[in-house]
Parts: structure tokens; sequence; C-alpha cells
């Protein structure tokens, strides 16, 4: 089972490793607390125990496409 945590964005706070609700919840307790003005974000990282299904890449792939599809996407503007 992986387990996740969050960085805030704003600062050097980083939940403990948690099940990915728990670390999205503290992040966003975290922003309410902290940074109240400001839209919780930062990164996610995922700790895949062992390879049970875990796909650490998977958002680097999906975040590359994206740029290509903006990327097709602008070019193909005339
Ligand atoms: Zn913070």
């Amino acid at each position: 089972m992986a387990t996740f945590r969050n960085a805030c964005g704003e600062c050097r706070y980083v939940t403990p490793w948690l099940k990915e609700s728990e670390a999205e919840r503290q992040i966003v307790d975290h922003y309410a607390r902290r940074h109240p003005h400001l839209v919780p974000g930062g990164a996610q990282q995922i700790n895949g125990g062992g390879g049970g299904g875990g796909c650490v890449g998977c958002g680097a792939i999906a975040f590359g496409l994206i740029v290509l599809v903006i990327i097709i996407g602008l070019a193909g503007q005339k």
C-alpha cells in the first residue's frame, strides 16, 4: 500500500507519510492555519510500497503529455 505526503509550496512544511486522504487533509489544514489567503498547493510525494499498483512516474508522464498537447495546440493555431 503506497503512502503519500504533501509538501507545502509556501514554506518547508511536509506532512508525515499517510494515506492519501489523510495527507490531503493535513496539507489543507496547514494552509488554512498558515496560509489562509492561498489555495492549497505544493507537491505530493508517493512512497509506493513494493510495487502493488503504485505508479511513481505516471504523474510525470501525464504532465509530459499535457505539455505536448499544449504545444501541438499552439502550433496548430494560425
Ligand atoms: Zn506552509
